[in-house]
């Protein structure tokens, strides 16, 4: 008797602790029908219990995103509406649980969301207000004739070149800012023999001559994406090879059918970059080393930009390098984005 009523008492205050978990909990069984929920599930995800008790939980979601995630079994999302109340944003996780049932999770980040939001917002609107003024700056120095004052030359040399990169700076953060904004780009088949043709002229003109560019298209295969942003993105690659490259480096461009789908990458037999750095590269003004990168132009946001036009690609990005031999950066593409080429 005594270990019955222990056992109730200790179900009791396990039940007490999950009703009182401000994250929704639902138990699914194998059939992905609900066994469980706890009260934070029916404020987040509108379920009813125990009306719900057994309702096939994708089918419940169908017209939702939580659905969509459900039916589809991509990653985890970090941030899609609550069914129960658009104004909230919800971070789902499943779990396996039990021989075949599975453990759903759904965390309140509306607050997170809000300040994301913000940041995005307080970015675009700061480089938008210092486009203008920049533009107008830019101008005047364009007008300035350094042989009117010879004595003033490498002032106004010096002030253009900043001028020159902080315009690129805010062109950056602002096509950051609407990638970040997007969630589908406008997409068309993109005729990779061309664009290929594009990189390879834009290497070498950036090289002048100091490199060898080697082009290496082995996959018949187009690609379906956002033309302009794709281009961006792999001409990014492409022109850090040729500024993180001593003279007489080779870089190879090249284009790759592979088990998945194919890839896209960029070799360079440059300084290469140590393995500490490899999982920050895409941070927002990472940088290795601080004095190549200002010598060598860059704004900082190169990678970053790429990172996001992939995810909206669904590709992904792989970097290998090694410190004094070189780097390697390529984008895998799943089959769904590709087609045997039109044209060669
Ligand atoms: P940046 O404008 O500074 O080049 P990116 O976002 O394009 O900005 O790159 C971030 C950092 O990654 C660079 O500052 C550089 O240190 C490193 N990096 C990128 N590409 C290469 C490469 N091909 N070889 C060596 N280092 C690289």
């Amino acid at each position: 008797m005594r270990r019955a009523g222990v056992l109730r008492a200790t179900l009791a205050h396990l039940r007490q602790a999950a009703a009182a978990f401000p994250d929704a909990l639902l138990l699914l069984d194998a059939r992905g029908r609900l066994r469980w929920c706890n009260p934070a599930a029916q404020r987040l995800l509108g379920l009813s219990w125990p009306q719900d008790r057994g309702v096939a939980v994708s089918e419940h979601f169908a017209d939702t995103a939580v659905g969509a995630w459900l039916r589809t079994g991509d990653e985890d999302p970090d941030d899609i509406e609550a069914p129960a109340a658009p104004n909230l944003r919800l971070q789902l996780s499943a779990l396996p649980f039990g021989p075949r049932g599975r453990l759903l999770l759904a965390r309140d980040v509306s607050h997170v969301s809000r300040l994301e939001q913000m940041r995005r917002d307080f970015v675009a609107n700061v480089s938008h207000e210092l486009r203008t003024p920049l533009t107008v700056i830019h101008g005047y120095l364009e007008l300035l004739d350094p042989q009117e004052v010879p004595a003033l030359a490498p002032v106004l040399s010096e002030m253009r070149l900043q001028s020159q990169r902080m315009r690129e700076i805010v062109e950056d953060l602002l096509t950051l800012s609407r990638l970040e904004m997007e969630r589908h780009l406008p997409e068309e088949w993109v005729d990779m023999a061309t664009l290929l043709r594009v990189l390879r002229r834009e290497a070498q003109a950036l090289s002048q001559g100091r490199h060898r560019v080697v082009l290496v298209h082995e996959a018949r295969l187009d690609l379906l994406g956002a033309p302009r942003d794709l281009h961006s993105a792999f001409s990014n690659l492409v022109s850090n090879a040729v500024r993180y490259t001593p003279e007489g480096g080779v870089i190879t461009i090249a284009w790759r059918a592979t088990a998945q789908g194919a890839e896209y990458s960029v070799t360079d037999t440059g300084y290469g970059i140590p393995a500490e750095h490899l999982s920050r590269l895409t941070e927002r003004f990472y940088r290795v080393s601080s004095s190549r990168t200002r010598a060598s132009g860059g704004t900082g946001l190169g990678l970053s930009i790429v990172k996001h036009v992939l995810n909206l690609h669904q590709a992904r990005l792989e970097i290998a390098s090694e410190p004094g031999r070189g780097s390697r950066f390529a984008c895998t593409f799943d089959a769904a984005r590709l087609r045997r080429a039109r044209r060669s």
